[in-house]
């Protein structure tokens, strides 16, 4: 097995430059490049390290950690170096000198964690959400997810109790009090819970793609302004000639911890001759597919009958999970609007041209987010859930225990497949070929 090492603080020149080794070579190339033999586990000690011909490399501290209590599960050293280029680069020449010593690929620590039984895959995984976090919501579902084996052992531990129930039935018949119709009521209550779990985990994956939150509607509206409003700064060109925004404009914003883009398109008119603007609106239009929430502003001086098509199209376009919101913009005008019918749409009023006039905007949009990206303590691979969902919804329709039982076995087989290392090692690859070096 080879020692690898890593500079595992990120990109240089920084104030100090960490180094991470793993393998049995840890504590021999700590006494050599140190020359000093006795290094105490765990005790961080000021150094200075040594090239093969007694040249000074760099003062340091260090730290040796004997396996297999460590992260990898073997012996590891840390050196904590001055974070300069020259410094990083001389370092790891010298260690990549000494023999059965190699730069670590991708992801390695966590990989040979993982086969150390350090670490079950979806701590990987959840370490790997962590590692690319960017906002408060994103940490925490990265340690949901991480947790999240905690949660498929205790369904695992609940399906096994069914099933012992259904051998039960299936071994003494009729003669017991036990009823197939209590095994489906068991069945049913997890299905439950593992339904939750596929929503969490879709919110999750929405969360960290980021929310796409679409303005639309017809020029003059308001919807550069509330772009404006919501950005706290001046990104889109606001006018008083409709069809200033030709094309679509997009800033990022974070609601509620969710990074959401937001696009101010082209005003949408029912007709127009203006072939410029007939792109726009097509682009516009294009934009509505892939949005998680569309915001349709409306104003007083919008005519009922195109916002009744606008708003026909909008569902035609929109995917099915997305969110409708509409504006009533312009609400300090106190004019009346045109008439809307929003069964099961979000209505909220604003007044774009003052930063207050927003506030309600702004906590309904938060709102939405929070339905789109529910907050959980759980993370579960959903494509696994789904393949054990499915068996046992089948199981459910069963009139025969023994039926019963093989959906419900293999329902287990997938929730295993969460809790323990039984993924190829292809599967491995495409993990960690994500991950950054030196993690
Ligand atoms: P867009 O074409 O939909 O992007 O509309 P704009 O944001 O460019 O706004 C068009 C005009 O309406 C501008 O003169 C804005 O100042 C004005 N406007 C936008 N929102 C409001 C509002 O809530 N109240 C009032 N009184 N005027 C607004
Ligand atoms: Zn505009």
């Amino acid at each position: 097995m080879s020692t690898i090492f890593a500079l595992s603080s990120g990109t240089l020149p920084s104030a100090i430059a960490v180094f991470r080794v793993s393998g049995p070579q840890s504590l021999p190339i700590l006494r050599q490049l140190s020359r000093r033999k006795v290094w105490t586990p765990k005790m961080m000690e000021f150094t200075k390290l040594y090239d093969s011909q007694r040249r000074i490399i760099d003062e340091s501290m260090a730290v040796y950690f004997p396996g297999p209590k460590t992260f990898t599960g073997e012996d590891t050293a840390e050196f904590f170096l001055h974070g300069s280029q020259a410094v990083a680069q001389k370092f790891a020449t010298c260690l990549s000198e000494i023999e059965n010593v190699r730069e670590a690929k991708r992801g390695e620590f966590t990989r040979r964690a993982f086969h150390n039984g350090k670490m079950s895959i979806s701590e990987v995984r959840g370490l790997d959400r962590l590692i690319r976090s960017r906002t408060e919501k994103e940490r925490r579902a990265a340690f949901g997810q991480m947790r999240g084996g905690t949660r498929a052992v205790e369904l695992r531990k609940k399906l096994v109790e069914i099933l012992s129930k259904l051998f039960v039935i299936i071994d003494f018949g009729e003669h017991v009090a036990l009823e197939l119709s209590d095994a489906q009521k068991d069945v049913a209550e997890i299905l439950a819970e593992i339904n939750r779990l596929i929503l969490a985990w879709e919110g999750a994956e929405r969360a960290q793609r980021g929310l796409e939150i679409v303005l639309y509607g017809r020029p003059n509206s308001g919807k550069s302004s509330i772009l404006n409003q919501l950005a706290h700064d001046d990104v889109a060109i606001v006018s008083e000639i409709p069809g200033t925004t030709r094309d679509s404009l997009v800033t990022t914003i974070q609601i509620n911890g969710i990074r959401c883009r937001l696009t101010d398109t082209a005003g949408i008119r029912p007709h127009t001759n203006d072939v410029i603007e007939a792109e726009g609106i097509r682009r516009a239009q294009r934009r509505l597919e892939s949005a998680d929430v569309i915001c349709f502003v409306v104003d007083p001086e919008s005519r009922s009958d195109d916002v009744a098509n606008i708003l026909e199209d909008v569902k035609k376009l929109k995917n099915p999970e997305s969110k409708v919101l509409i504006v009533k913009n312009k609400a300090d005008l106190k004019l009346p609007y045109p008439e809307v019918s929003s069964s099961g749409i979000h209505v909220v009023s604003s007044h774009a041209t003052s930063s207050e006039g927003c506030q309600k905007l702004r906590e309904t949009l938060g709102s939405l987010v929070d339905q789109l990206c529910p907050e959980t303590n759980f993370l579960l691979d959903a494509e696994l859930l789904r393949k054990c969902s499915d068996e046992l919804t089948c199981s459910m329709l069963c009139q025969d225990a023994a039926i019963m039982c093989q959906h419900i076995e293999k329902g287990l087989e997938h929730i295993a497949e969460l809790t323990q290392g039984t993924v190829t090692e292809s599967v491995l690859d495409g993990i960690f070929s994500q991950f950054c070096i030196g993690k």
